[in-house]
């Protein structure tokens, strides 16, 4: 019977090279050893499977389904994974906003409503199951915020340790989950990178399963998820566009590598549109994506979950939009707070700044007419806004009070 170690390999981006399963892997030694603080990593790996295996196996997409998509996922059984309910968010299509008609479909998913708030736990979920089944006890992770928030909420679920180290500048909704979910976080005097460096080396002194997205190469695994739930919500139709909010590439490669292996198995027969959202104030991705040469230009976003001087993931988001067509846009601070105040008010979901931001860019593609009649339009929404009540300050103004009498009423709304 074929065993954990031969249902998938790890193959690197930059050199090609494959490496078994039978071992924890991070980055390819090869292609990682000249990486530097400067640049986005080499080496990332990508988890493949037998393709050709899984289709004479399973015929179609019921048959993965049924089965949890075990056959598309690094581990033994779906019994690892959490309780908690994991993905299998709505997806909502709306025709209309502010009472108006739309010309096209937009469809939004909601992934707010996974169990610590955001689409980390996707990744969290995956990660912890890996582990569990390695017998790995205790996740590090470095995190702005929600891959932290969610490892935590995860962990406290699945009876394990997660050591959460963040920049102190995170916000104070996602530290106080952090701190409920009972993980042990680390506050650091510096940025996310130097949270990050942190991480890899209590990783490698004290032998701690590390999630940090685009060194794990299992936290993509974890997000793919949501391009199977897209396409089944949409009744196996391709559509024409998915607005995803980008900051270190990861969750847009979840997203291309879920599509990527639909394709492969011929379940669906092209790749949408893939529309890459960044912040103008933090642009390091889509800025360099035509270049050869990579330039990092500081941060500064009130979207503090995609607010990113190295996009870890860059190369492989690269090779996904140049190989598949993807677009790409940035949209402003105001555009994104404008967006979140529309999505708020006329569609009853409340987003983070980071989470708006897509929906910005399907509302900046709309105003320069880029969108055709009779399409569909998917916005990914990837965390909810109670993280994140700060960024709204500016905008909020709550009334005085009255005393409650029904004349008071009467004046409010003469
Ligand atoms: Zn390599």
């Amino acid at each position: 019977m074929a065993t954990i170690h031969d249902k998938f390999i790890y193959k690197c981006i930059t050199c090609g090279k494959e490496y078994d399963a039978g071992q924890i892997m991070y980055l390819c030694p090869q292609c990682s050893r000249h990486n530097t603080t400067s640049k986005p990593p080499e080496g990332v790996l990508k988890t493949l499977y037998n393709y050709q295996e899984i289709s004479k196996k399973k015929t179609s997409f019921s048959d993965l389904k049924n089965s949890g998509f075990i056959d598309l996922l690094p581990i033994e059984s779906t019994d690892s994974l959490p309780y908690l309910r994991v993905g299998k968010t709505p997806l909502y299509t709306l025709n209309k906003l502010f009472g108006e008609s739309l010309s096209f479909r937009l469809h939004l998913k909601d992934d707010s409503q996974n169990p610590t708030f955001s689409f980390k736990d996707r990744a969290s979920a995956l990660v912890s199951a890996f582990a569990r089944e390695r017998n790995q006890d205790i996740i590090v992770a470095a995190s702005t915020g929600n891959a932290g928030s969610s490892l935590a909420g995860i962990c406290a679920a699945q009876n394990q340790k997660a050591v959460i180290i963040v920049p102190e500048s995170a916000p104070m909704a996602k530290l106080t989950q952090i701190i409920m979910y009972g993980a042990q976080i680390i506050p650091v005097k510096g940025t996310y990178d130097e949270a990050f460096d942190l991480s890899i080396r209590a990783t490698e002194e004290f032998g701690w399963y590390n999630r940090n997205t685009a060194f794990n190469p299992l936290t993509i695994e974890g997000k793919k998820s949501v391009s199977f739930e897209l396409i089944e919500n949409l009744g196996f139709k391709v559509p024409d566009r998915i607005f995803v909010p980008v900051g270190d590439g990861v969750i847009i490669s979840g997203v291309y590598k879920g599509l990527e292996e639909l394709l492969d198995l011929k379940i669906i027969d092209k790749m949408p549109v893939v529309v890459a959202v960044q912040s103008k104030g933090s642009d390091n991705l889509v800025r360099n994506i035509n270049h050869k040469t990579f330039r990092i230009v500081p941060g500064n976003t009130l979207a503090d979950s995609i607010s990113v001087d190295i996009p870890r993931n860059f190369y492989m988001t690269q090779q996904y939009i140049q190989k598949y067509g993807g677009e790409t846009i940035t949209v402003s601070d105001n555009e994104i707070i404008e967006a979140s105040v529309i999505l708020s008010k006329s569609t009853g979901i409340f987003a983070e700044p980071a989470a708006a931001a897509s929906f910005a860019g399907l509302l900046s593609f709309h105003q320069e007419g880029k969108i055709a009649g009779n399409t569909d339009n998917v916005v990914l929404l990837t965390g909810s806004g109670l993280k994140d009540l700060k960024s709204l300050n500016g905008i909020l103004s709550i009334p005085e009070s009255v005393t409650p009498s029904i004349d008071n009423l009467k004046k409010l709304f003469s």
